[in-house]
């Protein structure tokens, strides 16, 4: 008898690990590796909301917090909600959770139906598909093609939608491609799904403050007021504010209803989130937002350093995305040929399992989220760092035979 539960079975561990691993074994044999596989902000955490940390620390605040956040943190969410975005959602339409992750976790686990059909425009975040199926919904992949600026097509949508669908899920800018929706492409989203009344749509807009070229950000029950209700927002501070390790998330929504379900899951998945984290996550929101855009203006420079470099590497093609930090570039310029090492590169896996073993950069293989041959690149690194990745990689591409 296994061990693990039924509900595992389909269920995989992080396809980016096998990479990490990889890089990790090369570092404990003196090797340096550049890594460009990490979807963190490697700035800091700002100096406010670590202190907001420490003073709460020592104001006793290390009681049990209240399930869904304190009435502090979700009166600033609400103002986050207003001021950005300009989306009314009470306090009490908010739900925080250990991240956006457990956020996506919780609302499926809440509503989820088996075979219950979730459409997931991909490439995509690894974590959507596994979370989908963990709660014993089907992930439907609906593709955006590079053509396409790696957007989602109105038609493509329509097509995916059936009678089975609960969920649409939209990630723009989005992980791993860094495409972003205007305005009009948003609307044009919307209005398919105003001709499907049955739909939910959770919008992940983690990295909506990391847009570049004076693009603006914009999430769609704000451009289509009529959604409102079916619309789950979801944002969250650790890639805004560089708090990946403080584990906050939240979600609002017009619906009653699903926020009660998403809230009742909530309150047995953790027991709240840590006192401390929900201190700082509310001084990083009402505090100055100056730094959203000076880390703009360096992640951009960084974006245009990626692009001009690969673009000249012969069997790369490299579309500039609108925000998030990563590029994607399509390698099937490659496809056939071997490595110095005398690796056969049949696939994007191939690419970049030879790429780190034989110039020892570390990156993500396409496949890992459900569009191939592409690999990814995150561009959330010191600059000397992909000076040195971009190098390597043109290297590696240019022995290829
Ligand atoms: N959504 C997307 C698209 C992401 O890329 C990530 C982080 N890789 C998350 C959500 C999770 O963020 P959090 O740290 O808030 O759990």
């Amino acid at each position: 008898m296994s061990v693990a539960a039924e509900r595992l079975k389909n269920v995989s561990i992080s396809a980016s690990a096998a990479m990490t691993q990889r890089a990790r074994e090369l570092a404990a044999n003196g090797i340096k590796v550049v890594s460009l596989s990490s979807g963190e902000p490697d700035f800091p955490t700002p100096a406010n909301a670590i202190e907001a940390a420490y003073s709460a620390a020592l104001k006793g605040e290390t009681k049990y917090p209240p399930m869904d956040g304190t009435a502090a943190l979700k009166a600033a969410i609400s103002r986050k909600f207003k001021r950005d975005n300009n989306l009314d959602y009470d306090p009490n339409q908010i739900v925080v959770s250990g991240g956006g992750k457990q956020v996506i976790f919780n609302a499926m686990l809440a509503t989820c139906n088996p075979g219950d059909e979730v459409v997931i425009p991909t490439p995509s975040w690894v974590s959507y598909a596994d979370i989908v199926k963990f709660a014993g919904g089907v992930p439907v992949a609906v593709p955006c093609f590079e053509q396409a600026g790696f957007k989602l097509r109105p038609q493509d949508l329509e097509a995916a939608l059936t009678p089975r669908t609960k969920w649409l899920f939209l990630n723009f800018p989005n992980n791993p491609t860094g495409a972003a929706c205007s305005r009009a492409e948003m609307a044009a989203i919307a209005e398919v799904m105003l001709r499907h009344p049955d739909v939910f749509i959770l919008t992940d807009d983690i990295y909506e403050h990391l847009v570049y070229d004076d693009f603006e950000f914009c999430t769609i029950a704000e451009v289509e007021p009529r959604l409102h209700d079916r619309v789950l927002t979801m944002n969250g501070v650790s890639k805004a504010y560089a708090m990946t390790g403080w584990r906050l998330g939240f979600c609002a929504s017009g619906s009653k209803e699903l926020m009660a379900a998403i809230s009742n899951v909530n309150g047995q998945n953790g027991g709240g989130i840590s006192t401390l984290t929900q201190a700082a996550a509310i001084a990083a929101l009402d505090g100055p937002q100056d730094l959203l855009r000076e880390r703009a203006a360096i992640y951009r420079e960084r974006r245009d350093f990626v692009i001009d470099k690969l673009s000249q590497v012969e069997g790369l093609r490299c579309h500039k995305p609108e925000g998030a930090f990563y590029v994607y570039p399509n390698m099937s310029g490659l496809i056939g040929k071997t490595s110095r090492g005398g690796r056969k590169i049949a696939t994007d896996v191939d690419f970049v399992m030879a790429l780190v073993d034989e110039h020892h950069v570390a990156t993500v293989q396409g496949t890992a989220y459900g569009m191939s041959p592409y690999f990814r690149i995150s561009y959330a690194t010191s600059m000397e760092n992909l000076e040195e990745g971009c190098a390597r990689i043109a290297q590696f591409c240019r022995d290829m035979r």
